[in-house]
């Protein structure tokens, strides 16, 4: 499509509510840029935004994170001009231009094309800060990761590794098993069933220092089970769906347990967190610690195929959006 579109949501519900909409692309204000887009990524969050699990004001633009080249320089604005490759976290990027503040647009290291950017910016930032912020992890230490291949996982298993963890890992079928495997999972789990079990029999009972786990719903029980005492249950997110409340006295149940839900956006709110996560994180690509592993390319404006892939399961690395 040649005219600047974007996709609109006027309600929540199924993909069906992503609508194709062409738009005039807002003219930079002060200290802003307008970006032609090259990708745009696609997260879990985005479907929560659809479904409403994290409410929107209508009319919405869905995408958090976007990456092309600057188009259009806003008064004030010194270190960006027209043709720089940028990219960035910001709310409503399903669109083919974005307009937003320039200094919380990254700059695209030589050698890193924007899709990259796109497919590894938001989970890589999220790989860093469950690694280096959250709690930092020490090498020789155990730790359990769900969904070991999604867009999160392939990113942090093999940081993980890298940083000197044995990684055990929990996915559904033996073809993702082998994918986590070649990412540096050292053991893995298939399927959801008994997996505290298995974690403390691959542990000669000890249990895990920390528990990664994105699944949420269906894995809390398990990922709290697999803990040594005084564990750490990170977790973050909620492919299955939200976590049951879990009470401070099950905690103390477990062994002293600590429990954290983080968001990434409490780890990037000044701009000088955000540029060192995004230096490890490109630094992390650049040696080929890890990879920008785009597993599904759809063009922007059948978004909602999209959404339907990541929530069948069955999406394997990052999905990127096209425009
Ligand atoms: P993924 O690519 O990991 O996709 C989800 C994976 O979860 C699936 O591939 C599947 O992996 C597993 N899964 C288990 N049960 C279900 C189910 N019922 N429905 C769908 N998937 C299921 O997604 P992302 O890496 O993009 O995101 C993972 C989670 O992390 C999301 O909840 C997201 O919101 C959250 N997140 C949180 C952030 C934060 O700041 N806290 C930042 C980024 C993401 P398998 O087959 O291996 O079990």
């Amino acid at each position: 499509m040649t005219q600047p579109y974007r996709i609109q949501m006027h309600e929540t519900g199924g993909p069906d509510v992503l609508k194709v909409e062409d738009f005039i692309p807002r003219k930079p204000g002060p200290g802003e840029v307008t970006v032609r887009q090259s990708a745009a990524g696609l997260n879990f969050i985005d479907t929560y935004h659809r479904t409403g699990l994290y409410p929107v004001r209508f009319p919405f633009t869905p995408g958090q994170e976007g990456a092309g080249a600057v188009q259009e320089v806003g008064e004030g604005v010194t270190h960006l001009k027209p043709g720089d490759r940028v990219c960035y976290l910001a709310s409503g990027t399903y669109a083919s231009h974005f307009t937003g503040p320039a200094e919380r647009m990254i700059p695209l290291p030589e050698g890193i094309t924007p899709q990259d950017a796109a497919a590894v910016l938001l989970k890589g930032l999220t790989a860093w800060a469950l690694l280096f912020e959250v709690r930092p992890l020490q090498a020789g230490e155990t730790i359990l990761v769900w969904a070991p291949v999604g867009g999160v996982g392939t990113l942090l298993v093999p940081w993980a590794a890298s940083l000197g963890a044995r990684v055990i890992a929990v996915t559904s079928t033996e073809a993702k098993a082998e994918k986590a495997r070649a990412l540096g999972a050292s053991d893995v789990i298939i399927g959801y069933e008994g997996v505290a079990e298995k974690v403390k029999a691959l542990t000669d009972g000890r249990g895990v220092d920390v528990a990664y786990d994105s699944v949420g719903r269906i894995s809390a029980e398990e990922s709290l089970n697999s803990l040594r005492t005084a564990g750490w249950f990170v977790t973050y997110g909620n492919a299955s769906g939200p976590v049951a409340p879990i009470p401070p006295g099950r905690l103390a149940q477990g062994g002293s347990l600590v429990m954290t839900r983080p968001t990434l956006f409490s780890f990037i709110q000044d701009t000088d967190s955000l540029a060192r996560g995004a230096s490890l994180l490109f630094s992390a690509l650049k040696s080929g610690t890890i990879k920008a592993d785009i597993g599904q390319r759809f063009p922007l404006s059948e978004a909602a195929k999209a959404h339907e892939a990541i929530e069948s399961g069955t999406t394997t690395g990052a999905t990127v959006l096209v425009p």
